[in-house]
C-alpha cells in the first residue's frame, strides 16, 4: 500500500478504512479488539512485532484470573489474538506504526502505508529499559540481555546477574535459575520492591543470592560478558564479580514517541487520559501498561481495553 497524500483526491479511495484503528496487541489492544469487533466495528490490530507484546515474553502468569495453575504468557497471548480474529479483527504483525495523524478521520501512518480510522486506540505497552551503564551498550546480545525468557537457555550451567529489585526483576531471576548455576539479584537499596510472593520465593531459592546496597557499574569483559563491576554502597566498596550474563530490569519506558505531539504525554512519556481513557486528542483513546495509571498488570491493561472500547462506542455512536 502507497503512503496516503492528504492532498490527493484519489487518496480517499486508497487507503483502508476502519472504524476503530488498535495500535499494539498486547492484553490491553487485543481486549479491546475482541469487544470491537464483536459489537461490529470494523478493526484493525497493528503490532509491530507479534501479538501478546511483553505477556508473550513471561514465562509464566500466575496471577490471570481463570487459570489455577497460571497460565504461560505465550499461550495466553495466543488465546487473546485468536479470540479477536474469531470476532472479525483484522490483525497485523511486524507493522510499526509511525505516526497518528488526529482529525475526524484519523490517519494511521505505518512503512506498509497509511490507513484511515474514525477512532484510534493506542496500546503499545511498554519497553523494558537499562541503565546506561558501561559496557551496557557494547555486550547487548553478548551476554548483556533484557529477556530471560528469550534468552534464559544460553546460560545453562552458568552464573548470570539481574540488575533491580522489582517484580519483574525477582521473578525473572526465579525463572533464570532453572538454567544457570548462580543466580545474583542486584538491588540498589537494602529491601525489595517486588511483591511479598516473589521476595520470599527468592530468599529461599538456595541459587539466588540478594546482593544489598548494591549499584552495577561496569559490565565487563572481552568479545563477551565476563564480569561485573559494582559498588555496594553502604561500605563504598568496589567489587568485580565473575558472571557470564547481565540481565536488565530496571523499570520500563512507555513506547509512545510516535504520540509526540500528537497528544499529551507525562514528563515519563505515558499517555495522559480522561476517566473515558480518552487522551487530549479527539477520538484518541490510550489502555494499558502505556497510559498513566496505577497498577501495571494483565488483568488491568484488559479491563482497560474492555472499557476503552465502550467510550470509543459511544464516541462513534456520537460523530
Ligand atoms: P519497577 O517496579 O519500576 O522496578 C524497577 C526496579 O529497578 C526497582 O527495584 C528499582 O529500584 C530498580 N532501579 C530503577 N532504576 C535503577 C537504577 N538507576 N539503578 C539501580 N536500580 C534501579 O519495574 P518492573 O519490575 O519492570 O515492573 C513494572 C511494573 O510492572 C510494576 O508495576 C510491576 O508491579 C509490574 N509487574 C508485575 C508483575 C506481576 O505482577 N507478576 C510482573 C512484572 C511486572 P528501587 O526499588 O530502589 O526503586
Amino acid at each position: 500500500m502507497r503512503p496516503l497524500d492528504v492532498n490527493d483526491p484519489a487518496a480517499e479511495t486508497s487507503a483502508e478504512h476502519f472504524d476503530v484503528a488498535i495500535v499494539g496487541a498486547g492484553p490491553a489492544g487485543l481486549t479491546a479488539a475482541i469487544y470491537t469487533a464483536r459489537s461490529g466495528l470494523k478493526t484493525l490490530v497493528l503490532e509491530r512485532q507479534m501479538a501478546g507484546g511483553q505477556v508473550a515474553m513471561s514465562d509464566i502468569i500466575e496471577n490471570y484470573p481463570g487459570f489455577p495453575q497460571g497460565i504461560g504468557g505465550f499461550e495466553l497471548a495466543e488465546h487473546l489474538k485468536q479470540q479477536a480474529l474469531r470476532f472479525g479483527a483484522d490483525v497485523r504483525e511486524i507493522e510499526e506504526v509511525e505516526k497518528v495523524v488526529p482529525g475526524t478521520v484519523k490517519q494511521v501512518v505505518t512503512a506498509e502505508g497509511t490507513y484511515r480510522a474514525r477512532s484510534v486506540l493506542v496500546a503499545t505497552g511498554v519497553d523494558p529499559k537499562g541503565l546506561g551503564c558501561a559496557g551496557e551498550e557494547k555486550f547487548r546480545g553478548r551476554g548483556v540481555s533484557y529477556c530471560a525468557t528469550c534468552d534464559g537457555a544460553f546460560f545453562k550451567d552458568k552464573v548470570v546477574a539481574v540488575i533491580g529489585g522489582g517484580n519483574s526483576a525477582v521473578e525473572e531471576a526465579l525463572y533464570l535459575t532453572r538454567f544457570a548455576r548462580k543466580v545474583y539479584l542486584v538491588h540498589r537499596r537494602d529491601e525489595l520492591r517486588a511483591d511479598w510472593i516473589y521476595v520470599q520465593r527468592a530468599e529461599a531459592d538456595p541459587k539466588i543470592e540478594i546482593l544489598w546496597t548494591c549499584q552495577l557499574r561496569e559490565v565487563r569483559g572481552e568479545d563477551r560478558v565476563e564480569s561485573m563491576y559494582v559498588e555496594f554502597t553502604d561500605k563504598q566498596e568496589l567489587h568485580d564479580i565473575k558472571v557470564d550474563g547481565v540481565f536488565f530490569y530496571v523499570g520500563q519506558r512507555p513506547n509512545t514517541a510516535f504520540l509526540e505531539g500528537t497528544a499529551q504525554l507525562d514528563a515519563q512519556g505515558f499517555i495522559v487520559t480522561n476517566d473515558h481513557l480518552q487522551t487530549t486528542s479527539s477520538g484518541i483513546y490510550a489502555a494499558g501498561d502505556c497510559r498513566v495509571n496505577d497498577l501495571k498488570q494483565v488483568v488491568w491493561a484488559a479491563a482497560e481495553g474492555a472499557l476503552a472500547a465502550k467510550w470509543i462506542q459511544h464516541y462513534l455512536d456520537n460523530l
